[in-house]
């Protein structure tokens, strides 16, 4: 595919500012270039990353292996008491659209960087509310092997048959190495088509086909119960495989005066009590209401505490800031020591909100 680079730094596209080299990259502008470098990266078996905002990464120092989409799609559509945007789409431009039409309700996703795509993935959220209170759907882009799946007959007209797959059941498109090939099939072929798998025919048995087990790819519309969001947490950050392509949030009328004093309001709040350096936001989750993870660590008194160019900050013990010349290894060593520290002292494990991505030692 053009466009596509090779061995390009990741630390540029990070709040961080740390990362190696991503193997294979690229800068998708919209969903249709999304899609289509997910496509090429399947069909050649790469692995994909993709970065919002790059917000809540800590990136390996050795880089990642394949290929790595920076999600620069922007697109937003307001319609009634509910707003669509692409999954590039930063929080803060999302906002600021919302507002601009008359409506308001998600102001606290204003000043959290990133992008939408980013903020349904880790369930983004401050002052109580989150991301998943607001979702009501996504489209999203995942394969799944259809490992020996049966195919139900949809349509039979002659020696023609249009055949459905259990799982694809809610797909809205189907997408593979050759999108035009669709699931039509004709006794006559040697070879069947379906989403880009060429099946054998002898497969095709009474109405009934066994695919192979290559993955195939759906782009389909799912509501919010699909991503079973936690705290700071969704199904996707837990591990499921699949990209979101654009996200539908609930917004309602509001008194657009208080709407933008509590953005103002927000930004003021984090400007005293973040950090200037390079970071991630807060590190660690909150183990409950009563425990708070920056309270914790400066209770366990490693405030300032340095590994390499990691420090814990003197202004916010749940920042963790790159110096200077962090590199992931600093940060995740620094992580490591916080939690130690913190469960001999308090007893109370903590756990990262950030995402550790590649190889660590
Ligand atoms: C100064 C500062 C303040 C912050 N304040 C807050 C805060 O108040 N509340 C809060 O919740 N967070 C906060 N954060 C953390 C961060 O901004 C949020 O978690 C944000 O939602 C991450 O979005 P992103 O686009 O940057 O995601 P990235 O960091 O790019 O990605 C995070 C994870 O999501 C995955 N991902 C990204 N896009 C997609 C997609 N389209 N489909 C599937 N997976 C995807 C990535 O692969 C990665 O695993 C803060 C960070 C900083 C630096």
């Amino acid at each position: 595919m053009e466009d596509i680079q090779r061995d390009i730094t990741l630390k540029d596209y990070t709040s961080y500012k740390v990362g190696g080299p991503a193997e294979y990259f690229f800068i998708a502008k919209n969903i249709e270039e999304l899609k289509r470098a997910l496509v090429w990266a399947k069909d050649k078996g790469l692995k994909t990353t993709i970065l919002g905002g790059g917000s809540n990464v800590v990136i390996s120092d050795k880089g990642l292996m394949g290929l790595v989409i920076v999600n620069k799609s922007h697109d937003i559509d307001i319609e009634g008491n509910s707003v669509r945007a692409d999954s590039g789409v930063l929080l803060k431009a999302l906002v600021n659209k919302v507002l601009e039409s008359g409506k308001g309700g998600i102001e606290f996703l204003a000043n959290i960087p990133g992008t939408v795509g980013g903020a349904v993935a880790v369930n983004a959220g401050c002052y109580r509310k989150f991301a998943a209170d607001f979702l009501i759907s996504a489209t999203i882009f995942h394969s799944r092997a259809s490992d020996g799946n049966t195919l139900k007959v949809a349509e039979q007209s002659g020696d023609s048959f249009r055949v459905e797959e259990e799982w694809m059941n809610g797909c809205i498109e189907e997408v593979g190495k050759d999108s035009s090939s669709v699931t039509k099939w004709n006794r006559e072929e040697e070879n069947v088509k379906l989403g880009g798998l060429s099946i054998p025919l002898h497969q095709v048995t009474g109405g009934q086909v066994k695919s192979s087990n290559k993955p195939m790819f759906c782009v389909e519309k799912v509501k919010n119960d699909f991503f079973e969001f936690k705290y700071r947490s969704s199904k996707i950050k837990r591990g499921y495989e699949a990209i979101v392509l654009d996200a539908t949030f609930e917004i309602n009328d509001t008194d657009m005066g208080e709407s933008r004093k509590f953005i103002t309001e927000d930004r003021e709040r984090r400007d005293m009590k973040h950090p200037t350096e390079p970071s991630c936001g807060s590190y660690f989750k909150n183990p409950s209401k009563e425990n708070i993870a920056g309270e914790l660590i400066e209770k366990s008194g490693i405030k300032g505490y340095q590994i390499g160019g990691a420090q814990v900050s003197e202004k916010h013990a749940n920042f963790i800031i790159n110096t200077g010349e962090a590199n992931a290894s600093d940060i995740k060593n620094l992580a490591n020591y916080i939690k130690k520290i913190v469960k001999e002292k308090t007893g109370l494990e903590l756990e990262e909100e950030v995402k550790y991505l590649g190889e660590f030692e």
